[in-house]
């Protein structure tokens, strides 16, 4: 009898399992609105042209070798990452500890277990609903911290739930709670906070004392505007006097999916406290990884730092954004026109590669099953599945399942 033989067996991961499933599927006109992945009009994959251009400098170098990172990783991306997220003037603040992740996963990973041994916490707060791994990482990392919920989004008026998330964080998290915030572009309801609304939340995080932990999947990639895209962020670090950390994915806004780069920011507020957050970072990561990788960074720190290449980035980042806010007109306009039953100007309103869709399980299989068309059982949709030659497909046959009794 294996030591193994009884472990307990979950689902297979929802979104990889879709991946699979759509990958196995002959049927010529399938469409795959399931994936976090940029795709383009083709509905392929994009290699970004100021990425293009970035590898082709880095690779014609020879001196460009394959040694090891340091163990807080690549110190110019360290340094780019930083204020990209936090603004130029980051610097004066000077207490941001900062190290190399394995991509937006690891950031939020690495910053679980790094709360979880300096300070054990007693709750986490995570937005009902969210990212499917922020509950995986955290129930992995230390089962003894609660996992608690804000009631984030209303499923019948595709709004975001306000008072009850305000009500929730003000009457139940108690000081030292970990609260989870999705930076831009929420995933997966395609809807964030209004500035004011950020500002009411931060006042309670202050007022309660509680540790933000930003998830920042999506810089750029939501509006097209780097800034904007990271206002939450800046006003949390720049309004406030909290703590918090930040996890940076460079996965979505640079295509760099497979590569892997992101970076885990802690502001800690005095020099000792980042010193001492950075010791204790190096050492989990250490026993972790030893080092981060070395190809997406490079890639990402040449771009950053360059600026002819950075405007090419972002060029690229408006081309990707124009394209989903086209493709999420081009739907609405569909859904409308075949005169679907349903709720569906959010999809014009929403924010970055998701929407939910409301649609129940039984239509989500007869999307699968009969039409060849893959979404999330959450009734989730990836707008960049779209097309100009498969959206009024994918209309049409939202508009049968919905009316089909
Ligand atoms: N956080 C959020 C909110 C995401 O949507 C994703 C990707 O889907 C990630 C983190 C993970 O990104 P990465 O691929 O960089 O690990």
């Amino acid at each position: 009898m294996s030591l193994f033989a009884n472990l307990s067996e979950a689902e297979p991961d929802a979104a990889f399992a879709l991946i699979e499933a759509y990958k196995a599927d002959n049927f010529p006109f399938k469409v795959d609105l399931s994936p976090g992945f940029y795709r383009d009009e083709d509905a392929r994959p994009w290699i970004l042209p100021s990425v293009e251009k970035a590898k082709q400098q880095l690779w014609s170098d020879s001196t460009t070798d394959h040694e090891h990172l340091p163990i807080l990783g690549h110190t110019a991306l360290l340094d780019r990452a930083q204020s990209l997220i936090f603004g130029a003037t980051c610097k004066d603040a000077a207490t941001i500890a900062s190290i190399q992740t394995i991509a937006g996963t690891g950031a939020n990973h690495l910053g679980a277990l790094f709360l979880a041994k300096a300070r054990r916490p007693r709750s986490v707060w995570i937005s009902d609903p969210t990212w499917i791994n922020h509950h995986e990482i955290w129930q992995w990392v230390d089962s003894r911290i609660e996992r608690q919920t804000y009631p984030y989004f209303n499923k019948q008026s595709f709004t975001i739930n306000f008072e009850d998330t305000i009500s929730t964080l003000k009457l139940k998290a108690k000081e030292g709670d970990i609260v989870i915030f999705h930076g831009c572009a929420h995933n997966p309801t395609g809807i964030d906070f209004t500035k004011d609304q950020w500002k009411a939340v931060a006042a309670v995080c202050e007022e309660k004392n509680l540790v933000p932990f930003f998830d920042v999947a999506y810089q750029g990639f939501a509006t097209g505007d780097l800034a904007e895209d990271a206002w939450s962020v800046r006003h949390f670090f720049y309004n406030t006097s909290l703590e918090m950390l930040v996890a940076q994915s460079f996965s979505k806004n640079f295509g760099l999916y497979g590569e892997r780069v992101g970076v885990l920011h802690v502001v800690c507020r005095t020099e000792i406290a980042k010193s001492k957050t950075l010791n204790m970072l190096s050492r989990l990561s250490r026993a972790e990884i030893t080092t981060a990788p070395i190809n997406g960074a490079r890639i990402v720190a040449k771009v950053l730092g360059d600026a002819d290449l950075k405007q090419q980035w972002q060029k690229d980042l408006l081309h990707m954004s124009h394209r989903m806010k086209s493709m999420r007109k081009r739907l609405l306009d569909a859904l409308l026109k075949y005169q679907t039953p349903g709720s569906w100007d959010h999809i014009l309103t929403d924010i970055g590669m998701f929407s939910m869709t409301g649609l129940q399980p039984d239509q989500i299989r007869q999307l699968k099953g009969i039409y060849h068309i893959y979404l999330l059982p959450s009734g989730r949709i990836s707008i960049t599945g779209l097309t100009e030659h498969n959206v009024e497909y994918v209309a049409m046959s939202i508009n049968k399942v919905v009316t089909t009794p």
